[in-house]
């Protein structure tokens, strides 16, 4: 999905890859990062022609990738590194939910949950940290985590557990690289509207508006705001981890849940 033309275009720019850019949190970052002058280089599991327009004409460069295959991962920051010469950000966003008690689980959705929402994580950070590392500057990752990372959820045990383990990875391997000058940092959103997640979970419920309703309920601002958050708002606090106002964070976790990890709210509204 890449033309000679384009590619000459965004040549030396500071250049951000992230994973599964064809929706919800992973688009609005695409967008929000091309905008802003960054070179973008996007893997998802397929393409979606409903982006083709606007993702073009933002000179965003689109591969196919599944996560889960490291060589699929690595060839996306290699593409990435060997058009512009450079590595500044990595947002491992690409993730798949499972809300299943433990005992229900298969193996394969263990796997499958496992490896999209932290294994792919270790594959970009593995990929990207040597590249960054030869920048003189560094370079920023930002692992896509959740309100399930910080405070564990009864519905979805897997799925909490894979958020808890990037949260770890996040703050290992921020200690780890920062004498490379790599901040690693992680957002926490929930619930997120207009995404692909929210929208099956509201697609397979009997009553979708009584669902986003409960939704909206779990989180205390959300629901003093009466709407989820946006997947923009979300990418506005990415910008802000990778940005040199965030030069000395890493290893940090910001929550865009509308308090809803905090702990249980206040009865009312
Ligand atoms: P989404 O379904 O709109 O986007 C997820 C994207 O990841 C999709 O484009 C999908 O194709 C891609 N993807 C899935 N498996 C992949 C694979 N193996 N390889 C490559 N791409 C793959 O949902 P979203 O809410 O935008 O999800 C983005 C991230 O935000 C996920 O990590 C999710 O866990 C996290 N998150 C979402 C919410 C929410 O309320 N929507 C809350 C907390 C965390």
């Amino acid at each position: 999905m890449a033309n000679p033309a384009m590619l000459t275009t965004l040549s030396a720019s500071p250049t951000a890859v992230v994973t599964g850019g064809e929706s919800g949190i992973g688009l609005a970052t695409l967008i929000r990062l091309a905008r802003a002058g960054y070179a973008v280089f996007s893997g998802d599991l397929r393409l979606d022609p409903a982006n083709d327009a606007v993702l073009a004409e933002l000179a965003i460069h689109r591969q196919v990738c599944d996560v889960r295959r490291e060589a699929d991962v690595q060839s996306l920051i290699t593409t990435a590194h060997g058009v512009t010469g450079r590595l500044d950000v990595l947002v491992n966003n690409a993730g798949v939910a499972l809300v299943k008690p433990i005992t229900e689980v298969t193996e394969a959705e263990w796997d499958r949950c496992l490896d999209t929402n932290l294994k792919a994580a270790f594959f970009g950070c593995k990929h990207a940290i040597p590249l960054m590392k030869a920048n003189d500057r560094g370079g920023a990752i930002v692992n896509v985590a959740s309100n399930a990372g910080l405070l564990p959820r009864a519905h979805d045990p897997v799925y909490s557990i894979s958020k808890h383990a990037l949260v770890g990875l996040t703050k290992s391997l921020a200690l780890c690289h920062s004498v490379d000058r790599i901040r690693i940092n992680a957002v926490c959103p929930g619930p997120v509207g207009d995404t692909g997640m929210v929208n099956a979970d509201l697609m397979a419920a009997s009553d979708p508006t009584a669902m986003a309703e409960q939704f909206i309920a779990a989180s205390p601002l959300a629901r003093a705001f009466r709407r989820m958050i946006t997947p923009d708002e979300v990418a506005q606090a990415i910008e802000y981890l990778i940005s040199d106002a965030a030069l000395l964070v890493t290893g940090t976790m910001i929550a865009i849940d509308g308090g809803k990890s905090l702990g249980v709210p206040p009865k009312g509204n």
